[in-house]
């Protein structure tokens, strides 16, 4: 029906070598990687194979530059990915604390991706998009929310699906607006990626069950819960239920994992695979993209899924 679409934050990462509470002293700093939850997530689409786009803002710069190149090497179509001369590419800075928590901080109201729009160039992808992918995240931003409202109707009237990822972060804006941007799309989605607590907070209610049970009674049709270091599980409306168990890796870098778990599982069952090979490949993403340091680094093509897959334990 065409290629899988998501709509956002295209941003310049930097990570914190060590562990400590944030960023009120000098440390050793790496990057810049590519990086954005949006970006990451199709990077890994475009990986797997099955046709991936994007449609963003990157300021005229070498960040900007760096998003563009690896995009397009991991075979995404950056047509509508705007270059805005008047504004820098986003930023953010990540820091793990000694606890296992993580710090960021974001440099992106006064960037290229808070200032989307929605041009001849998107109008274009989308009149030709099979599927949409919301990143919570991206509902932050008043300018991309608004494009992603329009790119839902767009979908949806040609019959397209969507997906949403709840990606909650708390550095970015989360007013009552966003909450109900987010619950109405919650409503419409085919796919819900939720991880940890946003499962519940997704659907309103206490209990796995009982959120499972009542953003099933709203229209959702497929839930892939993430687990981080504990697995995944997809959940059918029939009942049916498939666990991944999590591969035993080396975390070095979290960041992106979620993200690389949804890009694959999407990219996988839009290539006709069922929830439970999707859900394999999909656990070996996340689990693999830890492996290395930098939000997309780790993102893997399906062959390089395989040999994971083959050659490392499971729990
Ligand atoms: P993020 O917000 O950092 O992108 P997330 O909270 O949305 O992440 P996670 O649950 O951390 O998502 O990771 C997604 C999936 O990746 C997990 O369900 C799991 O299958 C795999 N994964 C993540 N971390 C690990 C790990 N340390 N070991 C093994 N598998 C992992």
């Amino acid at each position: 029906l065409g290629p899988t679409v998501t709509v956002g934050e295209i941003l310049a990462e930097i990570v914190a070598t060590t562990r400590g509470d944030g960023f009120r002293a000098a440390q050793p700093l790496v990057g810049p990687y590519p990086s954005g939850a949006p970006a990451i997530f199709i990077a890994q689409c475009g990986r797997i194979g099955g046709a991936a786009a994007m449609v963003g803002a990157v300021g005229d710069d070498d960040f900007g530059r760096l998003n563009l190149d690896r995009l397009a090497a991991d075979g995404v179509d950056v047509s509508a990915v705007a270059i805005d001369p008047e504004h820098p590419t986003g930023s953010a800075f990540v820091r793990y604390r000694a606890d296992g928590g993580r710090d960021f901080v974001y440099n992106i109201a006064r960037s290229a991706a808070a200032r989307l729009s929605w041009t001849g160039a998107v109008a274009a992808l989308m009149s030709g998009a099979g599927h949409l992918h919301v990143m919570g995240s991206a509902l932050s931003m008043p300018s991309a929310a608004a494009v992603i409202a329009r790119a839902a109707e767009a979908v949806r009237a040609r019959g397209g699906t969507l997906s949403v990822d709840p990606n909650i972060r708390k550095e970015l804006r989360l007013d009552a607006e966003t909450e109900a941007r987010f619950a109405a799309l919650v409503d419409r989605c085919d796919l819900l990626l939720p991880s940890g607590d946003e499962l519940e907070r997704a659907a309103g209610v206490d209990g796995e069950a009982e959120a499972i049970a009542r953003l099933f009674a709203r229209g959702v049709a497929e839930i892939a819960l993430k687990r981080g270091a504990d697995g995944a599980s997809v959940f059918l409306p029939d009942g049916t239920r498939h666990d991944a168990p999590a591969f035993v890796v080396d975390e070095i870098d979290p960041t992106g994992a979620g993200d690389c778990f949804g890009g694959a599982y999407v990219a996988c069952r839009r290539l006709g695979m069922d929830p439970d090979r999707a859900l394999t490949y999909a656990a070996a993403a996340g689990a693999r993209n830890v492996t290395v340091r930098g939000p997309m680094e780790g993102a893997g093509s399906r062959a390089e899924l395989d040999t994971f897959i083959a050659g490392t334990p499971r729990r």
